[in-house]
């Protein structure tokens, strides 16, 4: 959709809350609106995906066989009213035959998040994409949100956080492995 288009809904958004798309504060609203919305809902354009790089997981004749942890934080927004939820993320995989470099994690992760979701759909297509370029060992996501639909209207409950997590292979096999990366997330 071509932006002028986009900034018109943007005014007549605007309208609807009652607001005067007119007025000199928001003259240049509808403009930085849209240029936002190109930059946070990039996740419905397959050609700003990621390509997830991996190498042999070999290094002078050594291979990892460890677990490989990266947490960091997410953005997204909920498909149910449109506002964000956001916080903190723990991945981790044991490698099989390939690695990745971890700034890769975060990419994937800007990159599902960068649409209308649902948090159990996001580690699910998180996950997903992951496990198919590295068939790994195993792998593990938990995501851990506030809401802000949940916090600013209805019952207004500021003090709870939704987890949702998938976990593949080792992480859901092996007992010992699944308490080893929650005893070092702690959460
Ligand atoms: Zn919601």
């Amino acid at each position: 959709m071509l932006n002028s288009k986009k900034e018109q809904i943007v005014k007549e958004m605007l309208l609807a809350i009652g607001e005067d798309p007119n007025r000199a504060g928001l003259k240049e609203t509808p403009k930085r609106i849209v240029k936002m919305w190109n930059e946070i809902f990039n996740g419905y354009d397959i050609k700003t995906k990621p390509h997830i790089t991996t190498f042999p997981n070999k290094t002078d004749g050594i291979e990892y066989d460890q677990m490989i942890i990266d947490t960091g934080y997410f953005y997204s927004h909920c498909e149910h009213h449109g506002v964000p939820f956001f916080g903190k993320y723990y991945f981790a995989y044991i490698p099989n035959k390939k690695i990745m470099g971890l700034s890769k994690v975060s990419r994937i992760i800007d990159y599902f998040s960068a649409k209308l979701q649902i948090q159990e759909r996001l580690v699910k297509d998180i996950v997903d994409e992951i496990e198919k370029a590295l068939k790994p060992k195993g792998i593990a996501l938990v995501m851990k949100a506030r809401h802000l639909c949940k916090e600013m209207r209805g019952v207004k409950k500021i003090d709870g956080e939704m987890i949702t997590s998938d976990t593949r292979g080792a992480f859901r096999e092996n007992l010992s492995t699944r308490e080893e990366f929650l005893n070092v997330i702690k959460i």
